[in-house]
């Protein structure tokens, strides 16, 4: 693979059911609901990661092999459900671009709000949006359906976004989706600040019966957000790892460890730049990274993170409205004491609201986390037993 390849990574959005999955083993070949629990029950509940390679052969573009390689994209494909909002949030802030799907013969729903309003939050402008299963309807419902659309992108980010019209199922329209994908603007990329990687998986790739000699280090999977690493680079995993004792509070540990290889898909590296959708192996016992234990966790050469802090202030943003849910329901102003479930970054912790001033509040947090100043905070309020969005904010 050309190493020069502009890269973009993508995330895939909108209600349960409208088709995200389907459209993504389109558009790549390949399939992203892997985890067998996602499989029996049909729906995504962790992010699914998956990438391709866009090819351009004279007009045509495909992700075969055909041509000549002209992008490189990473996809991530966030989970439709309510419940699942939270994990949304986590996979918009590592991706540059958003596709939209809207099911033509269900319109905007709940999610279709909550995700869009997420992805404003965090400034992604580059907006592709996708009307689905065109299959079951007729031309009038498509036109309909077509204006509904119009209509909820107006005065938005994505007013002028392109509406693909597209059966995922029956494979309709799905080279025009990849012409588009190339044609994203991609992001200015910071070479130069210090690293920060933003861990949104972590895993062990040791089968099981490896002998010790051939065991892999612990795999850490996210995105480069800015700066650059290297194969054989100083570490530092923050918060890092949970440590319980007995009637005490649990303690956070920070990790270091070093580099050992850099993985862009199956391709190995020597160094990454800004802008990657990576896997880092790690000297770490892979018994510390199994089962996404460390996702939500930063990483950055020695020295570079702010020290593990149980307090965040930000300031906030509240939408008018409560999002995610079918009936309209005004955004009730946020007292003392009540517990918020706040987002930054890859990972989520309960907020305990100290206090309140203008244009700041002040959180006590149950899960530490390494904020940097101006990362966008999502604010969810636990409304009927679900988190809800209420609104935004910027960390202080
Ligand atoms: P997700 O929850 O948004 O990821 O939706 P899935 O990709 O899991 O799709 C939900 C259901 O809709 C599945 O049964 C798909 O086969 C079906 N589906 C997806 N795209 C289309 C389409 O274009 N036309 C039709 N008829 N069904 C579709
Ligand atoms: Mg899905």
């Amino acid at each position: 693979m050309d190493k020069n390849l502009p890269e973009i990574n993508v995330g895939v959005v909108g209600h349960i059911d409208h088709g995200k999955t389907t459209l993504l083993s389109r558009i790549t070949g390949k399939f992203t609901d892997t985890h067998s629990e996602e499989l029996k029950r049909g729906i995504t509940i962790k992010l699914g990661y998956t990438e391709t390679l866009i090819y351009k052969d004279k007009d045509n573009y495909n992700a075969k092999g055909k041509g000549k390689p002209i992008r490189y994209v990473s996809f991530i494909d966030a989970p439709g459900h309510e419940m699942l909002m939270a994990k949304m949030l986590s996979g918009a802030a590592i991706i540059d671009a958003a596709i939209l799907v809207i099911a033509a013969n269900e319109g905007i729903k709940p999610q279709t709000r909550e995700h869009f309003m997420a992805l404003q939050a965090k400034d992604i402008k580059n907006i592709i949006v996708i009307q689905n299963k065109i299959d079951l309807v007729s031309k009038e419902q498509a036109l309909k359906n077509y204006k509904e659309i119009k209509e909820f992108l107006k005065g938005t980010i994505a007013e002028n976004a392109l509406i693909i019209p597209v059966s995922a199922q029956q494979g309709i329209n799905i080279e025009k989706i990849l012409e588009e994908l190339t044609k994203l603007k991609i992001p200015e990329r910071d070479h130069q600040s210090k690293p920060i990687f933003l861990v949104a998986r972590s895993f062990d790739i040791n089968k099981p019966g490896t002998t010790p000699e051939k065991l892999k280090g612990g795999v850490l999977g996210g995105i480069l957000k800015k700066g650059v690493l290297k194969v054989g680079d100083e570490i530092e995993i923050k918060p890092g790892i949970s440590i319980k004792k007995p009637h005490k509070e649990t303690e956070y540990q920070t990790l270091t460890t070093k580099i050992s290889s850099l993985y862009k898909g199956k391709e190995s590296l020597d160094e990454i730049e800004p802008g990657a959708s990576v896997s880092i192996e790690t000297a770490l016992d892979p018994f510390l990274t199994k089962a996404d234990s460390l996702t939500g966790c930063i990483v950055s050469t020695k020295g570079v993170l702010p020290e593990i802090s149980k307090k965040l202030d930000i300031e906030p943003k509240f939408f008018e409205e409560v999002l995610g849910i079918k009936e309209r329901k005004k955004v009730e102003d946020i007292k003392t004491k009540e517990l918020l479930m706040l987002s930054i970054n890859t990972t989520i912790t309960i907020g305990n609201v100290e206090k309140i001033s203008d244009d700041k509040i002040e959180f006590a947090l149950n899960i530490p986390v390494i904020a940097l100043k101006g990362d966008k905070v999502g604010i969810a309020r636990n409304i009927d037993g679900h988190w809800r969005l209420i609104g935004f904010g910027k960390v202080l």
